[in-house]
């Protein structure tokens, strides 16, 4: 019988896993930073989705008067491409909008095909050439700051798969999916590490800050950090995917990622930008930029403005880039942080498998799993209490 519990890491999928486990559980969470919610931590404070498992946490943690939720205008996004920035998906006007007509007069009756694709493959057999280097590209950028040609449509995207499954086309699936109203996006006054700060304030003395994890002796349960040996009943992991391969020297299995620089540039005052989420840089159109968030658009703040970057490369031609684009001065104020996206490339669950089959004493958590969003992290670390102790 499990009584005691010892989860490594602290992001959102460590600190959210020790919050649902029933309270007779003992429990210790170490984490290796002397602050708690690992990729929480973000100048900009993630605008996240308004998706259930997050919401619903943030409702028992009696943060329903700190939720911030976004304007009308934050539902337009944008996509920028030779030269101009377009509506997405953008019907009318655009370089694609041909293409998407043509997409809806015949996608749904093209074959279903039921094998593992990339994105760019599945959305050229559906929609055509055009569609896919631009919107499925688009996407691609947006959740994974990925590439459509590498990033596997079935892990990256399983509900567009789903679809096409289910209901043999994209199109006839968007006409007969019941679609709720759209209820936007929200994050959490002073941004989402709050929601970190308040999980970590419920842990108390159970999550150990600044208490990096030195080696695992899995069978017995027991762990070395820097200050001393525990041992537990069972041990999760937490731990980002590649803090993960090297403490159980793990060598056959690799998660890809992708480096991006997030650059919060903030202004004194108000700046005219457009009126809309942000805008997104498919990959052909070589840019300094994935794309950039105008968070003052989405959270209205009438004393500044602010925009967050996306970037792989330079930090001065990513900014220098959008302000050609936009026509603005440059910011007052920039903030840079750094973090690892991983990549679902083809075979990815097959690999995941195969990762977790090399460590079965030990269940695994993250963003490298099957969803990279932070409501995605709330909903594993549900999923697998929800396996550990009633069975399901
Ligand atoms: C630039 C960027 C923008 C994003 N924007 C959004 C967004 O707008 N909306 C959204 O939903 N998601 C967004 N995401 C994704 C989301 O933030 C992450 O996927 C999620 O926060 C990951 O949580 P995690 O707990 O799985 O991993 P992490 O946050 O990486 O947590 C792992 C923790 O383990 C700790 N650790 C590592 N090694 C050790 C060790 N040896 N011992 C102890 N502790 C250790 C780390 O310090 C870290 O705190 C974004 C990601 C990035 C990089």
């Amino acid at each position: 019988m499990i009584k005691k519990i010892i989860i490594l890491g602290g992001g959102v999928s460590g600190l959210a896993c020790a919050y649902f486990l029933p309270k007779h559980i003992e429990k210790i969470i170490f984490e290796s930073e002397e602050k708690p919610g690992g990729l929480l931590y973000h100048p900009r404070g993630f605008a996240v989705t308004r998706s259930q498992d997050l919401y619903q946490l943030c409702l028992e943690l009696g943060l329903e008067s700190e939720m911030v939720f976004s304007a009308d205008a934050a539902k337009r996004r944008f996509v920028w491409m030779d030269g101009a920035l377009h509506a997405f998906p953008g019907v009318i006007g655009t370089p694609w909008s041909f293409a998407l007509f043509k997409m809806l007069m015949s996608e749904w009756k093209k074959p279903v095909v039921s094998s593992e694709e990339t994105i760019d493959q599945f959305a050229r057999r559906r929609c055509g050439e055009k569609i896919a280097s631009t919107l499925f590209d688009a996407m691609a950028v947006g959740v994974f700051g990925g590439d459509s040609q590498a990033l596997s449509c079935n892990a990256s995207f399983p509900s567009l798969k789903n679809a096409e499954l289910k209901y043999g086309s994209l199109t006839k699936a968007f006409f007969k999916k019941r679609r709720g109203k759209d209820r936007g996006l929200f994050s959490l006054k002073g941004g989402a590490e709050r929601l970190a700060h308040v999980l970590a304030e419920r842990l108390g003395e159970s999550l150990r800050l600044g208490e990096r994890v030195l080696r695992v002796e899995k069978k017995e349960g027991v762990v070395h950090t820097q200050k001393g040996t525990y041992e537990a009943d069972l041990v999760i992991s937490a731990l980002p995917v590649q803090a993960l391969r090297s403490l159980f020297d793990l060598k056959h299995v690799e998660i890809p990622h992708r480096t991006v620089y997030a650059i919060c540039c903030t202004y004194d005052k108000q700046i005219r930008l457009p009126q809309g989420f942000g805008y997104i840089v498919p990959r052909q159109q070589k840019s300094p930029i994935l794309g950039v968030s105008f968070d003052t658009q989405i959270f209205p703040d009438s004393l500044k403005t602010q925009f967050t970057i996306m970037t792989e490369g330079s930090i001065s031609k990513a900014i220098a880039c959008v302000e050609k684009h936009l026509g603005i001065p440059s910011p007052d104020y920039i903030r840079i942080s750094k973090g690892n996206i991983p990549q679902y490339t083809l075979g990815h669950e097959e690999r995941i498998c195969r990762l977790q089959a090399e460590i079965p004493e030990v269940p695994l958590l993250g963003n490298y799993l099957r969803d990279v969003s932070v409501n995605g992290c709330v909903r594993q670390a549900k999923e697998l209490v929800s396996h550990l102790f009633h069975g399901k």
